[in-house]
C-alpha cells in the first residue's frame, strides 16, 4: 500500500473515513490535479492553435507538450498517434464510424465479447443496422469470468474484418491474453480495436508491445478529469479513415464549395478541444508516473488477494471471476439479499461501492445474474479498507438473518 497516500486526495480531508470502493466507474482526484485545473483557468487559460497572443501560443504549446505526455505513457510511435476524444465512448465511436462506413458491407463479420462495456457493444449495433455486417459475440468462461479463446479462435474466419474487445473487464476484472489473441487474428490481418478504460490506471500499457491498430480510455478512470478520452491509432488509418466529425480545426481550406482537411490528428479533432481536461490528463500521468504502475499494479494485487481471501471466508458470499490474471477488481453477489440492499447499508457505513449491471448487461445474462455488487480498488485503498467491507457484509448478512 502507498504510505500517506490519502493526503494526495482533499476528499479524504472532508471525511476521512470515507471507503471509495468504486474506481472502476470513475477514480478520486488527486490535489496535483485539481491545482493545475485551478491554475490553468485562473491564469492560463485562451483557446488553442489559433491565437498569436501570449496566452494563447503558451497554452497552445502546454497542450500539445501533454499530448507527448500521453504518447510516451502508452508508448506510442509518435504523439502524432494520439487523436484527443471527449471520452472513451467517443474513441471507439469515431473507429466504429469510421471503419465501418468505408469497409463493411453485408456478409461481413465483426468480433467482440459478452464481457464488453455498452461502450464497446452499441456502436457496432448501430453501425451493424445501417451497413449490414454481423456482429459475433465470443464466449466467456462463466468460471472464470475471462474471454474463452478457443471460442474466439473457432470464431475467427476469412469474412471476420474487425475485432473490437476490453483489455480488462470492468466486472470481473479479467485481462485479456493479448499474445494469444494476436496468433489468432494473424492469418487474416484483421485490425484490433483494445477498450483500456480499466486497464491504464493500473498496469502500464505498451501499446506497440500490444501491437493493436486502436487503443481507447478515458481520463476520469484516470485519477484525471472527465470529459476527455483517448484514442490511439496506427498510422496508416489515418489516411484511409474519412473524418468522424467536421468543423473548425479538422479543415485545409473551406470554401462555399468545397472543403479539404487537415492531416494526421487534426482531421479527427474537429471543434474546440478539450483544453484544461487535457492539461489535468497530463497532470494524473505525472501522479501515476510518480507512484510506477509496476508498483501499482503490485500493491492492488496484493490488496485484492487479500479481499479475496477476507470474503471468500463468508459462507453466503459468491464471488464472480477467478480469472489468473486480472486487475482490482471484485464483484459479487451475497445470497438472498439484492445487491441494491448491499450498496444501500453499506452505505450506511460511509462505504462506496457500486451495484447493477455495470453497463454490461449482456455478460449478466450469460452469467444469468440480475446485477451484481462491485468493489474495485485504486491507489488509495489500503487493507483496512478491505476490514471494513468484510464486516460491512457480515454485519448485513446478520441484518437479514
Ligand atoms: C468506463 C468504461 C468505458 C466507457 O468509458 P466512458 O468514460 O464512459 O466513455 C468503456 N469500457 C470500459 C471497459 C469501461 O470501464
Amino acid at each position: 500500500m502507498f504510505e500517506n497516500i490519502k493526503k494526495e486526495f482533499p476528499v479524504f480531508e472532508k471525511d476521512p473515513e470515507l471507503v471509495f470502493l468504486d474506481t472502476a466507474a470513475s477514480s478520486l482526484k488527486p490535489k496535483i490535479v485539481i491545482d493545475e485545473i485551478m491554475k490553468c483557468y485562473s491564469y492560463e487559460y485562451a483557446n488553442i492553435h489559433r491565437g498569436i497572443y501570449k496566452l494563447s501560443s503558451q497554452l497552445t504549446t502546454k497542450y500539445e507538450e501533454n499530448r507527448k505526455k500521453i504518447g510516451k505513457f502508452i508508448n506510442a510511435e509518435s504523439s502524432e498517434n494520439i487523436i484527443i476524444t471527449k471520452s472513451a465512448t467517443e474513441s471507439i465511436n469515431l473507429v466504429c464510424s469510421c471503419f465501418c462506413q468505408k469497409y463493411l458491407k453485408p456478409g461481413d463479420e465483426i468480433i467482440i465479447s459478452h464481457l464488453e462495456h455498452h461502450a464497446n457493444i452499441v456502436p457496432w449495433q448501430i453501425a451493424s443496422e445501417k451497413y449490414g455486417f454481423k456482429i459475433i459475440f465470443v464466449d466467456i468462461n462463466p468460471s472464470t469470468g475471462s474471454l474463452d479463446l478457443q471460442d474466439l479462435k473457432n470464431k475467427i474466419n476469412e469474412n471476420t474484418k474487425f475485432i473490437s474487445l476490453t483489455h480488462m473487464s470492468n466486472v470481473t476484472g479479467s485481462i485479456t491474453d493479448t499474445e494469444t489473441l494476436n496468433n489468432y487474428r494473424k492469418k487474416y490481418n484483421i485490425p484490433l480495436l483494445l477498450d483500456g478504460c480499466q486497464m491504464v490506471a493500473h498496469s502500464p500499457v505498451d501499446v506497440k508491445n500490444l501491437n493493436c491498430d486502436f487503443y481507447v480510455f478515458s481520463g476520469h478512470k484516470l485519477y484525471g478529469p472527465s470529459g476527455i478520452g483517448v484514442l490511439y491509432m496506427k498510422d496508416k488509418w489515418f489516411e484511409k479513415f474519412e473524418p468522424y466529425q467536421g468543423g473548425g480545426s479538422m479543415i485545409d481550406q473551406v470554401t462555399t464549395d468545397k472543403t479539404t482537411f487537415a492531416k494526421g490528428f487534426q482531421k479527427f479533432e474537429a471543434g474546440t478541444p478539450p483544453i484544461v481536461q487535457l492539461i489535468g490528463l497530463g497532470k494524473s500521468i505525472d501522479f501515476v508516473s510518480s507512484l510506477n504502475l509496476v508498483q501499482i499494479q503490485k500493491c492492488e494485487k496484493e490488496l485484492y488477494n487479500y479481499a479475496i481471501e477476507k470474503l471468500s471466508k463468508i459462507n453466503k458470499l459468491n464471488i464472480i471471476g477467478h480469472s489468473k490474471n486480472k486487475g482490482g477488481i471484485l464483484s459479487f453477489t451475497v445470497q438472498d439479499i439484492h445487491p441494491q440492499d448491499i450498496a444501500l447499508i453499506l452505505d450506511q457505513k460511509n462505504i462506496a461501492l457500486r451495484t447493477g449491471q455495470h453497463c454490461a448487461e449482456p455478460l449478466h445474462r450469460k452469467l444469468k445474474i440480475d446485477s451484481t455488487a462491485r468493489a474495485s480498488f485504486g491507489v488509495y485503498n489500503s487493507k483496512n479498507d478491505v476490514d471494513k467491507l468484510h464486516d460491512g457484509i457480515i454485519n448485513l448478512i446478520n441484518f437479514f438473518n
